[in-house]
């Protein structure tokens, strides 16, 4: 039976199981489950989220992993719940919350700037805040599951395009199109721009994947250099980190984007803003089925796996997202 907004604002817990790390390394080797977590004080423009649904990003790896110590050293978050993206419920609200109630569905990146001011208690965990413009509301027709897959890839592949300013007609070549951004760089250029033509980079295995999500020139990149091709193309949107050999790809005229540091101008390097109007702007092709959440076959990893899921991100050979559910 589903719990009205009664029920969830009277049974909100001070603390909360989650996974989290004291000391950076790899999954195995630091992540545990902390039963009682304390949950912080809500700020006014906070909400407080039950986590359905998690998915995971390499970003989350790569913080564990200390990739960010140039940045942090010694790292201020730690110890750290991982986990920036989440499907959930509301139960509490802060005091200046307008857009959303308690018992709404929500979905997002809960980390406004990708890489600082990073919160320390992230999705990984039963509950979780986040500002209410991080935020959307979920479609119906997507599950949580669905929803949580969407956040941190489908904004980074839109805020990539809008920043290349990307237009109906042009040609597009996705490097590394079968992982969580560029599934849904290809999705986006094909049905919210209006592309003209879209060649994207996967190994051999996932070639007809990529057809099927509606490239028209899968590239295997195990036997083909895409820079040594005599077509060009009018964006090249990099998430693989092959920002140079991206740039020989470009037509007369056209752009790189990039989204692996550190970039290489005049490639547009960029790191997401996390933006709940990007969600509630893409909704109608969410809610049409045009955009699809896209889930590695490792989806639905239970709420007991996350190692192993973690473990699997970092190999960098998922196929669109892996989700943690239940939460
Ligand atoms: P994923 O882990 O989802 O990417 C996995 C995919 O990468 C696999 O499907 C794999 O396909 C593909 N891949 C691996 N190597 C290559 C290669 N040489 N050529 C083509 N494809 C390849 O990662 P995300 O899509 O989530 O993120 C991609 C990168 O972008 C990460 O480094 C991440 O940290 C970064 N990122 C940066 C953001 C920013 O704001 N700057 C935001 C989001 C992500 P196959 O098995 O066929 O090799």
């Amino acid at each position: 039976m589903m719990a009205s907004s009664d029920d969830y604002s009277t049974s909100v817990p001070s603390h909360t199981k989650a996974w989290f790390y004291s000391e950076h390394g790899m999954p195995e080797n630091v992540l545990k489950v902390h039963p009682n977590w304390p949950i912080p004080e809500l700020k006014e423009d906070q909400v407080l989220i039950k986590v359905v649904a998690a998915s995971l990003n390499p970003v989350d790896n790569k913080r564990m992993t200390d990739f960010y110590k140039d940045i942090y050293n010694p790292d201020p978050h730690l110890p750290i719940v991982p986990g920036f993206d989440v499907a959930g419920i509301v139960v509490k609200l802060g005091g200046e919350v307008t857009k959303f109630k308690v018992g709404d569905e929500v979905y997002g990146d809960i980390n406004e700037e990708g890489i600082e001011n990073l919160k320390s208690l992230g999705t990984l965990s039963e509950y979780t805040i986040a500002e209410e413009r991080l935020l959307a509301h979920k479609p119906p027709n997507l599950t949580f599951v669905e929803a949580a897959s969407f956040p941190a890839a489908v904004e980074t592949a839109y805020e990539g395009l809008d920043r290349a300013h990307f237009s109906a007609g042009k040609s597009i070549l996705v490097l590394g199109g079968a992982g969580g951004v560029g599934t849904q760089v290809i999705q986006l250029a094909k049905h919210v721009y209006g592309a003209s033509r879209i060649a994207a980079t996967c190994s051999t295995g996932k070639l007809e994947f990529l057809r099927k999500l509606g490239v028209d020139f899968p590239i295997d990149y195990t036997k083909q250099n895409f820079e040594e091709l005599s077509e060009k193309f009018d964006l090249v949107y990099d998430t693989v980190g092959e920002t140079e050999r991206a740039l020989k790809a470009v037509k007369e005229g056209g752009k790189a984007v990039t989204i692996v540091p550190p970039g290489v101008p005049p490639a547009i390097f960029f790191v997401l803003t996390s933006k709940g109007s990007i969600l509630d702007e893409l909704r109608p092709f969410f809610e049409s089925g045009k955009v699809k959440p896209i889930l590695d076959p490792l989806t639905p990893v239970p709420f007991s796996q996350v190692i192993q899921a973690f473990s699997y991100v970092q190999t960098a050979k998922a196929t669109g997202k892996v989700v943690v559910y239940p939460i």
